[in-house]
């Protein structure tokens, strides 16, 4: 969504201006995170009866077939719980860090943060269900099957085109929240010819609009994920394995004798690429050599798929006059390593769902929002992205440093406190 700014004469001010909104508040995306602000906004917002609108092109139940499977944090569980929770979460009792081939490796144990568990591991569709049955019983009006255009700006809102069934309509709002969300996509290839006509032709044009700025990275990775079945598992235990190609996850999810774990295997695009076109049988024996045999032969894989991972953060959440607010992956794409995509996501819908309730929809709450939301931001895509970068080079020296990392956390209960800290519940303020 690329907001444009339209003309402040034909928008309605003062008293007057409330029968000319169809809504205070639109949510563009009923992903998980647009699910959750909706869902929290509509029990704060009574005091101030505020009236929200969720759109989305899409209806929950697709979501049933997506393969991803989420780390949920125990912070993210405390600011859930009171909405809704996925019948099939899986809780996470210890995590075991280490590195194929290399010194070094660090545990954290849900006993020494006296916590039920560090985390729980769902399925992305159950999540999605879980949420939409919560948001289905308010007082949120949902339009579902239908697609957001780019919004118009005016001085006091948003005009927003909207689709549905083939008809366009414009939908105004006073505040429009981003949570489109969005997977991160590899930059196309440009050929020269092309980058040369692209510029004479900007250069015959007037100048458009300012973009939003956005720190990007390609880590010229792709994760290929599905749910694996262990033969000799340990139930609750997650295992993240830094290898010469990537880190591996393998993250918890029940089944007969806790046996079934989320796989992601991060490797370059053409190894991805590649090993997609591999027998079940012939992917599991690269798995193993590349894993190892920690927790005996990986016996069956189904629901692979590929995503191609890099860094997308806008540097401000707000936008649009102070009218637009960015939440989830429309604020920022993260690199799977840390599991902190959602769970970043959900403290920003919650941070907003609060501004909102408290200050109304006003550019007042928006700017609160922000200010509330920077420290987090900051600390979480930072520590990712180095995360991301540190353990997905494969050089020598580099290793060795890492398993020094890894084995000092073990002799630094602070720091390894500090760091699983911020995993598990980030910021908030
Ligand atoms: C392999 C992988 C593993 C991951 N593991 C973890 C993990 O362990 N822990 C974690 O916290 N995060 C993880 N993530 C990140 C997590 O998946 C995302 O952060 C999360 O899904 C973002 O949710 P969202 O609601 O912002 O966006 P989305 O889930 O992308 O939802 C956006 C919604 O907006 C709708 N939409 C988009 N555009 C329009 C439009 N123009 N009009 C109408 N509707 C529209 C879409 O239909 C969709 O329903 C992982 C990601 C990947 C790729």
């Amino acid at each position: 969504m690329n907001a444009v700014s339209g003309s402040a004469n034909d928008t309605p001010t003062g008293a007057n201006a409330h029968a000319h909104f169809d809504h205070d508040v639109t949510i563009v995306g009923a992903g998980p995170v647009g699910l959750a602000l909706a869902g929290w906004l509509a029990r704060r917002s009574a005091t101030q009866g505020l009236s929200i609108a969720l759109i989305d092109a899409r209806e929950p139940e697709d979501s049933a077939g997506d393969p991803r499977a989420i780390a949920v944090s125990q912070g993210s569980r405390t600011l859930l719980e009171a909405l809704a929770w996925p019948h099939d979460a899986t809780p996470i009792e210890r995590i075991h860090v280490s590195q194929r081939g290399h010194f070094g490796r660090t545990l954290i144990d849900r006993h020494d943060y006296d916590l039920p568990a560090l985390g729980y591991v769902a399925r992305y569709g159950a999540i999605v269900q879980a949420l939409a049955q919560a948001v289905r019983g308010t007082q949120v009006h949902w339009l579902h099957h239908t697609q957001a255009h780019d919004p118009v700006v005016e001085n006091d809102g948003v005009t927003l085109p909207v689709v549905s069934a083939g008809v366009e309509r414009h939908l105004r709002t006073r505040i429009l929240v981003n949570a489109e969300g969005g997977l991160y996509r590899t930059p196309p290839q440009r050929d020269a010819q092309a980058e040369t006509e692209e510029a004479d032709e900007a250069n015959t044009k007037a100048a458009p609009p300012a973009a939003e700025t956005k720190r990007t990275r390609d880590y010229g990775q792709t994760a290929l994920v599905g749910v694996v079945t262990l033969a000799a598992p340990q139930p609750h235990v997650a295992w993240e394995r830094f290898t010469n190609e990537g880190p591996i996850a393998l993250l918890p999810m029940g089944g007969v004798r806790g046996a079934d774990y989320a796989l992601v295997w991060c490797c370059s695009p053409a190894q991805a690429e590649r090993r997609a076109q591999l027998s079940d049988a012939d992917f599991l024996a690269e798995l193993s050599v590349a894993f190892g045999a920690r927790m005996g032969r990986f016996t069956q894989i189904h629901g692979r798929a590929a995503f191609p991972l890099g860094l997308n953060a806008l540097d401000a959440l707000v936008s649009g006059h102070g009218r637009i607010a960015a939440v989830g992956n429309a604020a920022q794409t993260l690199h799977p390593v840390a599991g902190q995509g959602l769970n970043l996501g959900l403290r920003d819908a919650h941070a907003l769902a609060d501004s909102l309730a408290q200050h109304g929809a006003t550019p007042r709450a928006l700017a609160e929002f922000a200010g509330r939301r920077a420290f987090d931001r900051r600390m979480t895509i930072g520590a990712t992205d180095t995360l991301a970068r540190l353990f997905t080079v494969d050089f020598g020296p580099l290793a060795a440093l890492r398993g020094l990392a890894l084995t000092a956390l073990e002799f630094a209960p602070p720091v390894k406190t500090a760091l699983a800290r911020q995993m598990m519940f980030g910021q908030r303020s």
